[in-house]
Parts: structure tokens; C-alpha cells; sequence
């Protein structure tokens, strides 16, 4: 099951788990579309990964499966891949 993190790693932009506008890659790692289109260009600047759009978990379920509320922020800024 998907962790479901709060926020864009680039950002901090909220993104709950019900938004359609988070990206991840197959570790999770995860940023809001912005980022991930317009600075990082569909590639994880921790693992070089790709960005893929993050299923919506429906709000009823997150009722009984919620989101984490783990914040995780990159220490450096974000920029393009090499
Ligand atoms: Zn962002
Ligand atoms: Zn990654």
C-alpha cells in the first residue's frame, strides 16, 4: 500500500491523498505536478527514477487507510536532472 506522503520533496506544497496532482517514483518519493513537470522534468532527482502520477486513494477509504503525515523535504534544492 502507498505511504501516501503530505507534501511536494521540492516545495512543500500539501498534497493529501485524495489530490490528482501528486508525482512519484517507485520509491516514493514524491512531488506536486509542478515540479515535477516544469524543474524536474518526469525524472526523481534522489534516484533518477521516473515520475508517474500517484493513484487518488478515495476519500472514504482514507478514512480507514489514511495518509501519512510524515513530512519529507529534500535538504537541497531542486533542480533538473542532469
Ligand atoms: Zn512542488
Ligand atoms: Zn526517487
Amino acid at each position: 500500500m502507498l505511504a501516501l506522503r503530505p507534501n511536494c520533496e521540492c516545495c512543500d506544497r500539501d498534497l493529501p491523498g485524495e489530490s490528482a496532482g501528486a508525482m512519484i517514483c517507485s520509491f516514493e518519493c514524491t512531488f506536486c505536478a509542478d515540479c515535477a513537470e516544469a524543474v524536474l522534468r518526469g525524472c526523481c532527482p534522489n534516484c533518477g527514477g521516473e515520475l508517474v502520477r500517484r493513484p487518488v486513494r478515495p476519500a472514504a477509504k482514507l478514512a480507514a487507510h489514511p495518509a501519512s503525515t510524515l513530512r519529507v523535504r529534500r535538504k537541497v534544492p531542486c533542480s533538473p536532472a542532469a
